[in-house]
């Protein structure tokens, strides 16, 4: 990120001499000079580093004087140990821009423009240390020009190693469906401009991967990509040319600005304007848009001036991972694409857009990708040995450990999938491999059946700590917050292997990475069909009811039962008497589903969480009643009892009160439940903070509700930031609790 030449500049203007260069432990600066301009030179390089550069440890040694004169950015010196940060792709920088609009310039419309403080970094490395002969950029020799640049320290491309021009570096090119050479260079942009006009639907290969790109307010062509792709409903993502187009579409807070200015440039969830242009079915029924800026060149050619908005969605079908090279473009979006505006810089390491929200103040992840990695999470106690840890089944992401340094890879994705299972072992590979770490433990969930956990049995040779989930949930939000004391966790989620063999998903636990307890837990149900219920909340809803009214509910007249033919109804209260295929499980995404699905909502899904997502859209935040009468009695020890909720919810229905305030308050009560079983769990333990952590807190008024609640009642609430709350962060945990056992051994 433009470190060595930021050294050098600084060496410079304070008349110093000696050298920069990249060491596999950090960076090595050896100076000489006046004692003066030395302190100057060492407090400026900590105050006043490049924007995107972090430092993140620092030490200074007094060395003999050698007399030299000049300062050098020597090349990188290759060596076993920890290695110097690869640092994550950056989005083109204000200065690369006005160049790229600017017919005066050598690269004017040149889609590859970057320089030391923008472009490429991490998706184009295969090796390190991060030298152009490392990463695509290799079989591209500089020009003349471009080399007097690279090789001129006062210039702004000094040692940018993706520097590229017209004359010297990638191009693009555009193909139709049939693999023909349509048009290339500036010629492919207008072209594509012109069909995206049209309503044609266009693979286009950018940073991490390819994208499928349609106009955002042609509704048929945005149906036709879904038809296409086999996405039914799930909220296309959206790329504006500019934050002034954003702002038509959606209300901006100045942290949400902030958020989609920043040169990670993920796709931040908004808060849309009703009746906007917006194409209806880019997110049908959702109050939500994700809209993210241009990262690359290529993405302001194309928009700037031509476009409000793109949907731009990642180039695969439905779960697998997404494309990233020509060729497999052609083979597996040939019957998505009607073109593709390809380019020659490969793709060395797929990397998907990255998804937050912004709740509280703070940008929460909901995908952690591009932009984000490799950047390292730190741990307050460095690791004892390098951990690989495999994560969890769904959104999977791994992750390697390094003394302090946490690295968590890419989202993969669902692992049930044969592509993302070769994307999962080639990301190990990878981390490893630039990291320069050979992993001594793996660290990998409870449940036997997972992927990750299969392959990690396989390792021969590697000691294996196997990871309760919701531990390794809390873990990773005490990880990310730097606390080693005991805390309580609220870890709510859809699924995770229990210590008993049932499915857990709404626990309260105590402890701390090295162990927990579980303090409380949602009162078991059965979950009739396993995993379809997942997909058709209806069945874990005729549970959840069969529950509260111990089997005579079908005298309630719901709109839920509209739905049902009393053959399905029959067949699932029979699996549940019977016990056939209908495991017990605590989850509250779950609980969340079946409220969905009693209240009308939803009863079958087309995405993960649809129906908890549609009732959180529901629900009238002004609301400020709860069920009081189902918190009378509560036990807040052992099994948290919801069946009184929802015979409150039942005749709620029957009174014919709106569902929007019904959905706030079972969110209130909810969290209610959770508040009093914290209360009641430090009045026995003196813990004062509570770390939040699963997937159901993606739910936005779910977790403002809840944390103000815990604040209220005097808790230091510890939620994350700089990883998902959902199972995309729970490799950090992984590592976390193997590490401290790790330490409890030694
Ligand atoms: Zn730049
Ligand atoms: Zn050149
Ligand atoms: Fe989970």
């Amino acid at each position: 990120m433009g470190f060595r030449p930021f050294i050098y500049r600084l060496a410079a203007k304070y008349g110093l001499s000696g050298f920069v260069c990249n060491l596999s432990t950090g960076v090595l600066v050896e100076a000489e000079g006046s004692p003066e301009s030395l302190e100057i030179f060492r407090d400026m390089i900590r105050t006043k580093c490049p924007p995107m550069a972090r430092v993140f440890e620092f030490s200074v040694e007094e060395t003999a004087v050698t007399g030299r004169t000049g300062f050098d950015i020597q090349s990188s010196l290759s060596g076993r140990g920890a290695s110097t940060l690869i640092s994550p792709d950056i989005a083109v920088c204000e200065e690369c821009l006005s160049e790229l609009f600017d017919r005066s310039d050598r690269r004017y419309r040149y889609p590859f423009i970057n320089c030391t403080n923008c472009g490429p970094r991490y998706t184009i490395v295969d090796a390190i240390p991060y030298d152009r002969a490392n990463t695509s950029m290799k079989h591209f020799e500089l020009c003349v020009d471009c080399r007097r640049e690279f090789e001129d320290p006062g210039d702004r491309r000094f040692h940018a190693q993706p520097n590229a021009c017209p004359e010297c570096g990638p191009s693009v090119e555009l193909f139709d469906a049939s693999g023909r050479r349509v048009v290339e260079r500036d010629a492919a942009i207008e072209e594509s401009i012109h069909l995206l006009k049209e309503g044609r639907i266009l693979a286009l290969r950018s940073l991490g991967g390819f994208h499928l790109a349609v106009d955002a307010k042609n509704d048929t062509a945005v149906r036709e990509l879904r038809r296409r792709k086999g996405r039914e409903e799930k909220p296309l993502a959206l790329m504006a040319p500019t934050l002034e187009k954003i702002r038509k579409f959606c209300y901006l807070t100045p942290e949400e600005e902030w958020q989609l200015r920043l040169p990670t440039r993920a796709i931040i969830l908004l808060q849309r304007i009703p009746e906007e242009e917006i194409a209806p079915s880019v997110a049908p029924g959702n109050r939500s848009l994700g809209f993210m800026l241009p990262s690359t060149p290529l993405h302001y050619l194309l928009l700037l001036d031509h476009f409000e908005a793109l949907v731009l969605t990642s180039g695969n079908h439905s779960e697998e991972p997404i494309v990233t090279s020509n060729a497999d473009a052609m083979a597996r979006l040939g019957k998505i694409a009607d073109y593709f505006l390809v380019h020659n810089r490969e793709i060395q390491q797929r990397c998907d857009d990255s998804i937050l929200r912004v709740v509280e103040h703070r940008p929460r992840l909901i995908r952690r990708a591009r932009g984000f990695v490799p950047a390292p999470v730190l741990l307050k106690v460095p690791t004892t040995k390098q951990i690989l840890a495999c994560g969890g089944e769904l959104k999977n992401a791994v992750a390697l450990s390094r003394a302090e340094e946490v690295f968590l890879s890419q989202h993969i994705g669902d692992l049930d999938n044969p592509l993302a299972m070769d994307f999962f072992g080639e990301t190990i590979s990878h981390l490893s491999n630039v990291l320069e770490i050979e992993p001594e433990v793996i660290a990998c969930d409870m449940h036997p059946e997972y992927l990750g956990t299969k392959w990690a049995q396989e390792q021969a040779g590697l000691p294996l700590i196997p990871v309760q989930h919701h531990h390794a949930h809390l873990a990773a939000v005490l990880a990310e917050n730097q606390v080693e004391e005991p805390a309580i966790g609220i870890i709510l989620d859809g699924t995770g292997y229990g210590l008993d063999g049932t499915i857990w998903g709404g626990e309260v636990l105590l402890g701390n990475c090295h162990s927990v307890t579980r303090h409380a837990w949602l009162r078991p149900f059965p979950l009739p069909g396993g995993a379809a219920a997942i997909r058709q909340p209806w069945r874990a809803a005729l549970s959840v009811l069969n529950t509260s009214y111990e089997g005579d509910f079908l005298r309630l007249q719901l709109p839920l039962f509209e739905a049902l033919s009393t053959d399905m109804i029959d067949i699932v209260l029979d699996m549940i008497s019977k016990d056939i295929n209908a495991p017990l499980t605590s989850s509250c995404g779950r609980l969340f589903d079946s409220v969905a699905s009693i209240l009308g909502i939803r009863s079958e899904v087309t995405y993960e969480a649809q129906a908890a997502v549609e009732l959180e859209m529901s629900a009238d935040e002004s609301e400020e009643g709860l069920y009081r009468e189902s918190l009378k009695g509560f036990c807040p020890r052992g099994e948290l009892d919801w069946t009184s909720m929802v015979v409150q919810i039942v005749s709620d229905i029957n009174k014919e009160v709106e569902v929007s305030r019904i959905s706030a308050r079972f969110h209130r009560t909810l969290a209610e439940m959770f508040v009093v079983s914290a209360i009641s769990a430090r009045e026995h333990h003196e813990i004062r903070s509570v770390g939040l952590s699963g997937g159901v807190f993606q739910n936005r008024y779910f977790l403002t509700h809840l944390s103000r609640r815990l604040e209220e009642e005097g808790f230091v609430v510890l939620t994350h930031s700089k990883v998902p709350t959902n199972d995309g962060g729970l490799a950090l945990g992984q590592v976390a609790v193997a590490a401290a056992q790790l330490r409890s051994v030694s």
